[in-house]
């Protein structure tokens, strides 16, 4: 298997350590490997951001403001993606445990890259720039911003609240904003995320992002996500299809 691994070009070496990444996640479900809810969680955890991510991706594009949208959002999703990709792949990385490590497995490798996103789609630093120069320069992009948030904040009274703390932040005082770059965009990437998993998104996933991620309950790793999360349902629905 690893001297045919060897043979493969880059591309369809990634797409292989891809598959076996959903493989592993199969076993977690199935507590073949530990039987834990934790190890479900994480599994849950890990499919959670990837849909997260995709609906974000896949957004509002064909809609009248989307040019404005588009100028801010690009940036704050881009910063918060590229920021998030290096704990997910270590994530994933750990799915496999010692195999893992192993460099011949692949995933060392796209561990060892997984920094590189937030250094060529433009470092953490110069997206969060982009952001306050769009919304200083552009208002009418934050405006459209925020309208988006607020479709889905109209259905989920906790993203509603959060999306009320962000505005408040949002410029605030232009003389400080600089140092508060960072926590500014991360908080309207994850109000972005929530609104869009609230309409587009499946409900549990949807539940736990919002649960986790803008009320606050959950832990400082994967794997932390608060009791009454619909686990089963977000692994199912992630499950491999042969
Ligand atoms: C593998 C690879 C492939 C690449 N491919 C391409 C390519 O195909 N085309 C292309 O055009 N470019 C490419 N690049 C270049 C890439 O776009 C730059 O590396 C990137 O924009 C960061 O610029 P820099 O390396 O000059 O770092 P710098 O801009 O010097 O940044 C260094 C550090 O300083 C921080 N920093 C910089 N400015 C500020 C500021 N004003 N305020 C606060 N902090 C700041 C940054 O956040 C970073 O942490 C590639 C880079 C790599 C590593």
């Amino acid at each position: 298997m690893i001297a045919e691994f060897d043979t493969y070009p880059d591309k369809d070496r990634d797409w292989l350590v891809h598959q076996l990444a959903v493989i592993t996640s199969e076993l977690y479900n199935a507590h073949i490997v530990y039987g834990s809810t934790q190890a479900q969680e994480r599994s849950a955890r890990v499919h959670a951001f990837l849909t997260s991510t995709e609906t974000t991706v896949s957004g509002r594009e064909r809609d009248a403001e989307a040019q404005s949208l588009k100028r801010v959002a690009n940036a704050v999703l881009k910063y918060w993606i590229t920021k998030r990709a290096p704990m997910h792949a270590g994530e994933c990385l750990e799915c496999f445990g010692g195999n893992g490590y192993v460099e011949e497995s692949g995933m060392p490798r796209l561990f060892r890259e997984s920094p590189l996103n937030s250094i060529w789609e433009g470092s953490g630093n110069v997206q969060c720039l982009d952001v306050l120069r769009a919304m200083i320069k552009e208002p009418a992009s934050l405006e459209a911003f925020f309208a988006e948030v607020a479709e889905g904040a109209s259905q989920e009274p906790r993203l509603a609240a959060f999306a009320d703390s962000v505005r408040t932040e949002v410029p605030g005082d232009v003389a400080t904003i600089e140092p508060r770059a960072r926590r500014v965009v991360e908080r309207m990437a994850l109000a972005l995320q929530g609104s869009l998993l609230v309409r587009y998104g499946d409900e549990a996933v949807a539940d736990a992002f919002v649960a986790s991620r803008l009320a606050g309950d959950w832990g400082q790793a994967f794997g932390t996500l608060p009791p009454g999360v619909d686990f089963n349902r977000i692994i199912a629905r992630h499950r491999a299809v042969a």
